[in-house]
Parts: C-alpha cells; sequence; structure tokens
C-alpha cells in the first residue's frame, strides 16, 4: 500500500492516462511517464486534487507517545530536582558549576566526575540529590522549550555582585517566565570588593524578580564560587524549594526523558539523557525522533557503567543505530518491533508532512499563475 505507479493512479481514478500524466504536470510534478512511481502519501494528496477523499492505510505501525499522567500524584515518589544555571556571560555560571561538581567529588560516592555528559548529579550528605544540567548556551534547553518541553525544574539565575543585571540576565528572567519555571538568584562574586548585594537586588525588582527582601518569593543567596562561601546555602535553598513544588515521579512504567547531547565518542555513538518517568536498564528499547537504540550500556559523569537510571538523573548511552538529535524526547518502547515500527512511522509522518508541504507550494504557484 505504500507506493503506486502513474498508470495505476490514473485507472484507480477513472482518468485517461495520457491526459493525467499532463494534469500531473500543472500540478508541478516533473518528468512524469506512466510508470513513474509514487508514494502513497502523494497518491492520497493527488487523489484529492480529483475530488477524492482517500483514507491512507497507517497499517498497524503507530507512534509511541508519552504516558497519561499519573491517577494519583501524591502516591508517586519524589525524585531529585533537575537544576539549570542561567545568568549573564562571565558572572560566573562555569565558576558554580565547577565547584558543585567537585563539591560532589568530595562527597566521593560518585567516584569524581571524569567527563562531560551534559549534566551530572550532586549527593548531599542527607542522602538527597540534585541534578545540575551543564549545556553550554543551553542550546538544549532552549530547543527543547520551543517544543513546549520543561526539562528543567528550577532556574538559578546567576547575578555577579559587582556587575548587576545584564541583558542576559533579563534574557534569562523572560526564559524562567515564560517557562513557568521558578527561580533561586545567586549573587555571586560577593567576595569581590566592587560587590554591591543592595544594587543587584533593586536591579532584579525593578526587572520584575519578586525577591524575597521586597516581599515576593524569590529566594536570594550569596555565594562566592571563587571561595565556596554560600554554596552549601544555595544547596539547602534548592532542596528547600524542590520540598515545596513536590516534584515526583514514577519509577517503573514506559521511560520518558530528554536527549540532553548526541556525540560520537571512542566507545561509539553516544547520547545523554535525562529521564524524566520510568528507569533505563541495559536491555531497554527506547526511540528519539526518527532513531531507536537498544540500550547496550549506561555510563554516569564518572564514567561508570550503572545498571539503572531512575527518574531526575541523567546518564549517557550507548547503543544508537544512529545520532539522536539534543532536545529530541526519549521513548521507551516494550519491544524492539514496538521501537522499529514507531520510527518507521514517523519517518512516514515526515514525509507525509513533506507531501503536503510540496502540494501546498504547487497550489499557490498554480493560483499565482492563475
Ligand atoms: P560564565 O561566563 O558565566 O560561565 O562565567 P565564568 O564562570 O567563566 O566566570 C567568569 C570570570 O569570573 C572568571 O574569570 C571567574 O574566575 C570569575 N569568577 C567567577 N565566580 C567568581 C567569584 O565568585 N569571585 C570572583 N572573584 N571571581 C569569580
Ligand atoms: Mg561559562
Amino acid at each position: 500500500p505504500e507506493f503506486i505507479s502513474v498508470a495505476n493512479l490514473a485507472t484507480a481514478l477513472g482518468v485517461k492516462l495520457e491526459l493525467f500524466i499532463s494534469q500531473l504536470g500543472e500540478l508541478g510534478f516533473e518528468e512524469i511517464a506512466k510508470d513513474s512511481i509514487m508514494t502513497g502519501e502523494t497518491a492520497a494528496l493527488v487523489a484529492q486534487e480529483y475530488g477524492f477523499e482517500p483514507t491512507v492505510d497507517a497499517g498497524e505501525d503507530e507512534d509511541l507517545r508519552p504516558r497519561p499522567p499519573p491517577e494519583d500524584p501524591s502516591s508517586v515518589p519524589l525524585r531529585p530536582p533537575v537544576v539549570t544555571i542561567m545568568g549573564h556571560v562571565d558572572h560566573g555560571k562555569t565558576t558554580l558549576l565547577d565547584f558543585l561538581r567537585k563539591s560532589s567529588i568530595a562527597a566521593g560516592e560518585h567516584g569524581g566526575i571524569t567527563q562531560h555528559i551534559g549534566a551530572f548529579s550532586v549527593q548531599m550528605s542527607s542522602g538527597k540529590q540534585i541534578t545540575f544540567l551543564d549545556t553550554p548556551g543551553h542550546a538544549a534547553f532552549l530547543s527543547m522549550r520551543q517544543r513546549g518541553a520543561n526539562v528543567t525544574d528550577i532556574v538559578i539565575l546567576v547575578v555577579a555582585a559587582d556587575d548587576s543585571v545584564k541583558p542576559q540576565t533579563i534574557e534569562a528572567i523572560k526564559h524562567a517566565r515564560s517557562a513557568k519555571v521558578p527561580m533561586i538568584v545567586a549573587i555571586n562574586k560577593i567576595d569581590k570588593d566592587q560587590a554591591n548585594v543592595e544594587r543587584v537586588k533593586s536591579d532584579l525588582a525593578a526587572n520584575g524578580v519578586e525577591i524575597e527582601d521586597y516581599g515576593g518569593d524569590v529566594q536570594v543567596v550569596c555565594v562566592s564560587g571563587k571561595t565556596g562561601q554560600g554554596m552549601d546555602d544555595l544547596e539547602d535553598n534548592i532542596l528547600l524549594l524542590s520540598e515545596m513544588l513536590d516534584i515526583r515521579a514514577e519509577p517503573d512504567g514506559m521511560a520518558e526523558g530528554w536527549v540532553l547531547e548526541s556525540s560520537i565518542k571512542p566507545i561509539g555513538r553516544v547520547a545523554t539523557v535525562l529521564v524524566k518517568r520510568g528507569t533505563l536498564r541495559p536491555g531497554d528499547f527506547i526511540v528519539a525522533g526518527r532513531v531507536f537504540a537498544k540500550v547496550r550500556s549506561l555510563r554516569n559523569e564518572a564514567g561508570v557503567e550503572v545498571e539503572e537510571a531512575p527518574p531526575g538523573t541523567a546518564v549517557e548511552i550507548l547503543g544508537w543505530k544512529e545520532p539522536p538529535e539534543a532536545g529530541d524526547m526519549v521513548l521507551q518502547a516494550p519491544t524492539e518491533d514496538k521501537a522499529k515500527s514507531a520510527v518507521h512511522y514517523r519517518i512516514e509522518q515526515k514525509e507525509r508532512e513533506e507531501a503536503m508541504e510540496q502540494i501546498t507550494e504547487m497550489e499557490r504557484l498554480k493560483r499565482e499563475r492563475e
């Protein structure tokens, strides 16, 4: 049912072949002969031109979709919050992330962070965990935002105490607001002589950030990525806020997540996946965009193979047939067949969309000529 020759389509539509071929020419098809082959999708669109209402046989292939939300959300366990650091260039994003990374190395249990995978988790002394996204330029964050996905639960807005609010600070405020992601302000570089915390606070308030000192509920923490001052407070504040947000996810069922990064490493094609629901394990089948993987192995930011990635954690996944794209949603499939047919469906869907665009464009040209 996927392909049809022009001759057979003409018969099906009850149009004389030669007339049909010349009419296809008018529709914008080039170099059409009686044995030219069309995809079912294109044929269906042509049939519409002739007043038919074709039904496309989608077969048994079906797409994968996220599960509906849990019926009783409060019965679902808590998961670690996912945190993104944003702010103006040179205000200290990288420095703060490095400090947090080192503090997680000091904690020892992780064996240290040895590789960049786009995210890392910090284990608190309380046993609680925070996952920080570490994506340069927040490219994945923004592309996922454009698709309406909120990968991050909390935004840390970094503002340098000696520089105050700058254009990218305001950008970040806008992003957090439009994504409806709650913010914590980290006023950084308080070790500097030129630091002026009060000025930062009033500039933030002037830009609509409802900070607690001004009667709002946005927490402000003064830190130094250089000396480490205030960093414990920052982590405590993140946990406090995430408790208030009551961030939960099912550890079981088909996993769902997002591709943060995709690259080729000596060990093969890898992609970092942030798991949002379910738990990923070796042997699982997952689909991201129009590619799929049988999970060969999972590695954390320490480069250590792990047996599972529960909700709120990010892992590097090996086993992709082709590279997925950063920002793609990841969905687990119950079987390899299901994963393959979802990929097949999506490739056809893309072709359908392209054929539709082509027809629309042809019709536009036709109208212009008339
Ligand atoms: P990013 O562009 O936001 O990632 O900023 P960086 O982390 O690269 O920091 C920019 C510069 O500020 C670097 O030279 C850092 O060493 C310096 N810096 C960052 N945090 C602090 C801080 O708390 N105190 C001081 N004195 N310098 C800092
Ligand atoms: Mg940086």
